[in-house]
């Protein structure tokens, strides 16, 4: 029943005032037909851009064939996607989920699981750190525990020592004969662009290895070629035990998987976990069709090229306007420019503009433009930015 104190969509986002229409790569025009550079990508979602036609192609065919049955019975496409993940990553097993969140909460009930099942149900904590992002369900936001995600959520989900970043005595000490795993995001998206520095991934991988728990990694923003390699652990020369990942796998296709070493996935015997949706013949179909795209030889060379391409731009755009920016974080096509504003006055002259950006933590704006971007449209986009930069200007 209408009720004009509410709107009928639930106001839990602030939305930007802009309703697109249709999208084509890194492209998007609104009902008036205006066009708008997508360097948001759908937060780091739409990695091959919109509307792309191999995965397009994939979605409509699958959809003629057979799009749900459920994991009671095998899934061609699901065990063709899973198969690949495994030959191109450090997993040796795969679990489907519908979303990023939903990968993450199977990272916390897998290591639980794997330390139960071992006979040390003791060992349930799990490190966490400050400014994470892990998604929105109870138990991903008692894990992140920032204010914002928490206030008003109370009893969290038990079991989660919260670091801050950077402190290696905290991390120490937190890491007890309780933990079970430590997870982290390699580079915190939500949290501003925050890179975790390849030595001190290292650092956690020994740590793990030492007190022989499980390194979980939240790839969810960082994977699926994002910063110029399949994920971003590869760049650290180390590898987790457990990961998750999303977004970019389903080019905006709700899915995401749990990836795992055979080892730190033992506990998640039949019946354990599952979901009804995940792994479908849809949801597969079009994930297997994003690695079509994204295992071709050259496409994440691609990536690196263009990443520096835009963070040279934005280095020479900083020193031109050192009272507005002041400084560029982050791995190929996932960077945080750091701004001397806030970040929603940055967004809304870029979208006034034409530009779409992202707002992110500490008055950062993240540039995660489709990964298969051009260097025309990349100069586009810098010389928007330029723009904002000279009408900002005190
Ligand atoms: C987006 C994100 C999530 C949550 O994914 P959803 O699909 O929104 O549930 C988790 N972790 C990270 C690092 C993310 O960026």
């Amino acid at each position: 029943m209408r009720n004009a104190a509410v709107p009928a969509v639930m106001p839990n986002y602030n939305r930007l005032d802009v309703i697109f229409e249709r999208g084509r790569g890194c492209a998007l025009w609104d009902a008036d037909g205006r066009r708008y550079l997508d360097f948001g990508a759908g937060i780091a979602v739409t990695g091959l851009g919109h509307c792309h036609p191999h995965v397009t192609r994939a979605l409509t065919d699958q959809a003629q064939t057979l799009w749900h049955t459920s994991n009671l019975y095998r899934i061609g496409e699901l065990e063709r996607l899973s198969d690949r993940l495994v030959a191109n990553t450090f997993a040796e097993t795969v679990l489907l989920t519908n979303s990023g969140a939903e990968a993450v909460e199977g990272c916390i009930k897998l290591a639980r699981r794997h330390f139960w099942a071992k006979g040390e149900p003791q060992r349930h904590r799990i490190v966490t750190f400050e400014g994470a992002f892990h998604g929105r369900t109870m138990a991903t936001v008692s894990a992140a525990g920032g204010k914002k995600l928490v206030e008003g959520f109370a009893p969290l989900l038990e079991g989660f020592d919260i670091v801050p970043w950077g402190d290696h005595e905290a991390l120490e000490a937190a890491t007890t004969d309780e933990t079970c795993a430590i997870l982290v995001e390699p580079i915190q998206g939500e949290g501003g662009i925050r890179v975790l520095p390849p030595q001190c991934l290292r650092g956690l991988r020994e740590l793990c290895d030492e007190r022989g728990i499980l390194l979980m990694l939240d790839e969810v923003q960082t994977g699926v070629g994002r910063t110029g390699t399949l994920f971003v652990h590869e760049q650290a020369g180390i590898v987790p035990d457990v990961m998750a990942v999303a977004k970019g796998i389903g080019n905006g296709f709700p899915v995401g998987c749990m990836l795992a070493t055979a080892h730190a996935a033992s506990g998640l015997t039949a019946g354990t976990h599952g979901s009804t949706y995940a792994g479908n013949p849809l949801a597969s179909a079009v994930a297997n069709a994003v690695l079509d795209v994204m295992l071709e030889p050259g496409f994440l060379d691609r990536v690196q090229i263009a990443g520096e391409r835009l963070r040279g731009g934005l280095l020479g755009l900083i020193e031109r306007h050192p009272d507005v920016l002041e400084g560029v974080r982050g791995h190929g096509l996932m960077l945080g420019l750091k701004l001397k504003g806030t970040a929603a006055a940055f967004t809304k002259s870029a979208l006034a503009q034409g530009l779409l950006v992202i707002p992110a933590a500490e008055e950062v704006v993240r540039l995660l433009p489709p990964l298969i971007v051009s260097d025309a449209e990349i100069d586009e986009g810098l010389a928007t930015i330029d723009q904002i930069a000279r009408e900002a200007a005190p």
